[in-house]
């Protein structure tokens, strides 16, 4: 029997597939990058958060105790352009970060829909940047006390130097760096890799905070390495994002850490391939750019979107296409079917069904196997779904031979169930909430609305979303409603 608890990631770190050894034995600490939260995030985007939901979930089915964490940038150069267009070019600074804040507020909200809709089970903790200055300044501090900072024009710049670790992330070739050139933007390229800045001196129209090298605002590197380190302390098993960001942000991050705890800090780096659109990067001016409100508009339940991203592994480029979508549903729908079907009482032996000499109990023994061998070697769902899918083939099989006893049936069932704590997507439909009761809490919500009760019918409406009901209020004052998640 395989060892479940025995789970490989491949490590960006070391370019290799390597067993995970937690720094506590039976627990897990993983840092994720989380949205910037200016607009509805991208499919893209949702793959990414996926992978790291999937990472999550292994650990947690595989018996660790996880805590993870998902940061929130709340500011960032984008977010200020788009938040502080309407303001009057004298606003006060106060009026600048409330207008900011609300407008992350309205993203954060979107962001958080849009995982419940997928399944994404809530990370341990949420922190947004902007509730972390204090842990920034300081961190920035410590690496001016290292030597490792420097000031220029009111900002704070990383100096790179000649760090002997600079690149050990993204292999950078340093050959061209030029000593004290450097960077203001946030994202910048290879050829550009040079000083980066901590800390941004303020310009005219942007929000500030106060800081003892005056008024500015933190760099996005910085933000990561001050709530990793202030959520976790000096030590992290796995640091997480989409490729893109191996370089220069988690390089900057390690460049940071590091350099303020003066050792190693994160043991594994572990990244999700892109997703792409009908071969195409994804970009609204080539109308390919989909969030996850698309879809549902075009009638696409979220988690055929999410078992679409899982079926393929984390490490491959995904191309995303409506054909690609509906063929996972048809194979959901496959799983779910099958699942009904085991949930059943047996039925009678179908007239000259081809004998099967599939013994069940051995049968699930072997998929169960099949199934961890596979996701314990770099979360490999592709292998560890076929092995569910061939064993759905031979269970019905049998089953329309010599139909499986209410045992031998409980025993499929609890596979499905241990392999959807994983990919949650073909949950046991008998807990469906009845129609009547869903009418009942509408009902009720409509009534609060009438008292002008508005907490309570916002309470209702929380409640009926985590049920998994959305409700569409029409204008002529009637609610429509439907499951998020079609069984
Ligand atoms: P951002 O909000 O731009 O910081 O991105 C949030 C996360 O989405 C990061 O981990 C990115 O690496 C990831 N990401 C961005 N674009 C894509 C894409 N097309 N496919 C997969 N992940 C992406
Ligand atoms: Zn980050």
């Amino acid at each position: 029997m395989t060892d479940l608890r025995a789970l490989s990631l491949f490590n960006t770190l070391t370019r290799r597939v390597e067993p995970v050894a937690p720094l506590v034995p039976g627990e897990i600490t993983i840092y994720n990058c989380g949205p910037t939260i200016y607009n509805y995030v991208h499919i893209g985007n949702l793959r990414t958060f996926l992978f790291q939901d999937l990472l999550r979930r292994t650990f947690e089915a595989a018996g660790y105790r996880v805590r993870s964490c998902m940061n929130l940038t709340d500011v960032d150069d984008k977010i200020i352009r788009d938040s502080q267009k309407d303001l009057p070019a004298g606003a006060e600074n106060d009026a600048r970060l409330r207008t900011m804040r609300a407008f992350t507020d309205t993203y954060e909200q979107a962001f958080l829909e849009d995982m419940d809709a997928l399944r994404v089970v809530r990370p341990t903790v949420m922190p947004r940047a902007t509730d972390y200055l204090a842990q920034m300044i300081g961190l920035i501090e410590t690496l001016e006390r290292r030597g490792l900072a420097y000031r220029r024009d009111g900002s704070v710049y990383f100096r790179v130097g000649d760090l002997p670790n600079y690149g050990c992330l993204s292999r950078i070739d340093r050959s061209g760096m030029q000593p004290g050139a450097s960077v203001d933007a946030d994202e910048y390229d290879r050829e550009s890799a040079s000083d980066f800045v901590l800390w941004k001196g303020t310009r005219d129209g942007e929000p500030w905070w106060d800081s003892p090298w005056g008024r500015g605002r933190p760099g996005w590197h910085i933000e990561c390495s001050a709530m990793a380190l202030d959520v976790f302390g000096p030590r992290l098993d796995i640091h997480t994002g989409g490729v893109d960001l191996v370089f220069p942000h988690h390089e900057n991050e390690i460049a940071q850490s590091e350099g303020a705890l003066g050792r190693a800090w994160v043991n594994y780096w572990v990244h999700g391939e892109f997703l792409m659109v009908e071969g195409e990067k994804m970009s609204k001016s080539l109308g390919n750019f989909f969030t996850l409100r698309d879809l549902v508009a075009k009638g696409f339940d979220p988690i055929a979107f999410r078992f679409a991203i899982q079926s393929n592994h984390y490490r491959k480029l995904y191309n995303f296409s409506f054909d690609g979508l509906r063929a996972a549903r048809t194979t959901l729908d496959r799983l779910r079917t099958f699942r009904g079907r085991m949930e059943e009482e047996p039925g009678v032996p179908r007239e000259g069904a081809p004998r099967s000499a599939v013994d069940p109990r051995s049968r699930v023994a072997q998929a169960r196997e099949e199934f961890w061998r596979a996701m314990a070697d770099d979360l490999n769902t592709p292998e560890a779904l076929a092995a569910i899918l061939t064993l759905v083939t031979d269970i019905n099989a049998r089953d329309d031979d010599r139909p499986l006893t209410r045992g031998e049936r409980d025993e499929v069932v609890a596979l499905l169930d241990e392999a959807d704590r994983i990919f949650a997507a073909w949950p046991r439909q008998a807990h469906e909430t009845p129609d009547a009761e869903i009418e009942a809490l509408i009902l009720a919500r409509r009534q609060a609305k009438a008292a002008r009760n508005w907490a309570e019918a916002d309470r209702l409406r929380d409640e009926l979303k985590a049920m998994g009901i959305v409700l569409e209020d029409r204008k002529d004052g009637t609610v429509r409603w439907k499951r998020l998640i079609s069984s």
